[in-house]
């Protein structure tokens, strides 16, 4: 195991140095909106456009052929980082998001009427929660809600009640990005399948904190963005089991998807290219790639004890603060931390610590039906990656508590 050095660490990351406009140092706790890059990913990015720059699978030239070994490369990397088995099953899309609506359109739309059922959970981001609303206005599905209790834990009981004949595909987060909640989705997806139900996991919040195994969860589609896990934007991947995607019709029409075309037909392509229409982002599959060289560097062991161990203490210190209130006490928690200050709105406690060089979330967090159930109109969000520092924690909770002196 290599050692976690966190001074080591911070130097990967170029933007750690910033300052404020009041020249305040840059403390940085919006990860789960998205992380920082290291000088690794950003020199890959860098040099893939300096030296290789081409477009794949088309051009007979040697730029070509490079771009297109590196392309593939970063598929085949991802394909071991979650352990699947085809490198077909790893399709590069934009994000998290397009990953989903792939899945809504391609594996569902076809196949649903009015007594089909789609489930999500009480504590999915919008774009697990839209695309299936939409999917459902246009076949006439209806979108069934696990319940969670006050601490923000799945209500499991009440899950396996919803389960039924009529259920077409749980669609869960494996991590709340809004209050931190770890769904216990090895189960959700055993409970599901003893009934022949496939599952998708909206990894986005997981993938950078947690060793995610493909073949071990089984899951049938796990969704995530590059930009969360220390990538470039505008990269993310669906996995899906091979046997379903093979079965699945294009979601996009256009070049690199097709085998033939004729003004009478079209045949399409095999898999992964089946799904990828157009030019992809090849910089950006070649910069997800080095973003998993790099945590896989420095240890997804090493990753997580670190991680756990300034989150527990994050929490501690944040929840002693008087007239502190967390949102989301669930059993199991991960990397990030929901608050209310008395009865201030979070936008202007967010605003006290921003003049402090303290970046965090204030608003929904693209959860709004999850505050709603909270009877809230929002959270202050600290979320953490394996670059923060007790002593960033403890600015913090010093910045807190002078947005309460002077906002009360
Ligand atoms: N799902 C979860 C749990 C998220 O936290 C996010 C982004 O915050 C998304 C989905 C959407 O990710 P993206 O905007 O990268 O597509």
């Amino acid at each position: 195991m290599n050692e976690f050095n966190i001074h080591r660490i911070r130097e990967d990351f170029p933007i750690l140095t910033r300052r404020n406009f009041n020249n305040k140092q840059l403390i940085y706790f919006d990860n789960a909106a998205t992380t920082q890059k290291p000088k690794q990913v950003i020199e890959t990015i860098v040099n893939y456009y300096k030296n290789i720059n081409s477009n794949v699978h088309r051009g007979v030239h040697f730029l070509s052929e490079e771009a297109t070994t590196k392309f593939e490369e970063a598929r085949e990397k991802v394909k071991q980082f979650i352990n699947a088995d085809y490198s077909e099953e790893i399709i590069f899309v934009r994000g998290t998001t397009e990953a989903i609506n792939l899945v809504a359109n391609s594996f569902c739309k076809n196949k649903l009427n009015e007594n089909d059922e789609i489930i999500i959970s009480s504590l999915e981001h919008h774009s697990n929660i839209v695309p299936w609303q939409m999917l459902c206005e246009c076949t006439g599905a209806k979108l069934k809600v696990i319940p969670i209790d006050s601490n923000g834990d799945i209500i499991f009981e009440e899950f396996i009640k919803l389960l039924s004949e009529k259920t077409r595909l749980v669609a869960i987060t494996h991590i709340s990005n809004a209050i931190g909640t770890v769904n216990p989705i090895e189960e959700v997806i055993k409970t599901a399948h003893s009934k022949s139900i496939p599952v998708l996991i909206d990894g986005a919040q997981s993938i950078q904190h947690k060793k995610i195994d493909v073949k071990k969860l089984d899951c049938d589609f796990f969704a995530f963005s590059g930009h969360k896990v220390y990538g470039p934007t505008g990269i993310g991947i669906l996995y899906g089991k091979k046997e379903l995607l093979e079965n699945m019709p294009p979601y996009q029409g256009g070049g690199e998807m097709i085998q033939s075309v004729s003004f009478e037909k079209t045949t399409y392509n095999t898999l992964p290219y089946k799904f990828e229409a157009g030019t992809p982002n090849i910089a950006g599959a070649v910069g997800l790639a080095s973003a998993l060289d790099y945590i896989t560097q420095i240890g997804l062991d090493n990753i997580a004890t670190y991680e756990r161990e300034i989150f527990e203490f994050a929490t501690e210190k944040i929840q002693d603060i008087d007239g502190i209130k967390i949102i989301g006490t669930a059993k199991e928690k991960a990397n990030i931390i929901s608050f209310l200050l008395n009865n201030l709105h979070p936008y202007d406690v967010g605003a006290i610590l921003d003049n402090e060089g303290i970046a965090v979330r204030t608003g929904l967090h693209c959860a709004e039906p999850l505050m709603k159930i909270f009877s809230i109109n929002g959270t202050v969000r600290v979320s953490l990656a394996f670059y923060n520092t007790k002593e960033e924690i403890l600015k913090l909770v010093e910045a807190i508590n002078k947005a309460k002196k002077l906002l009360t």
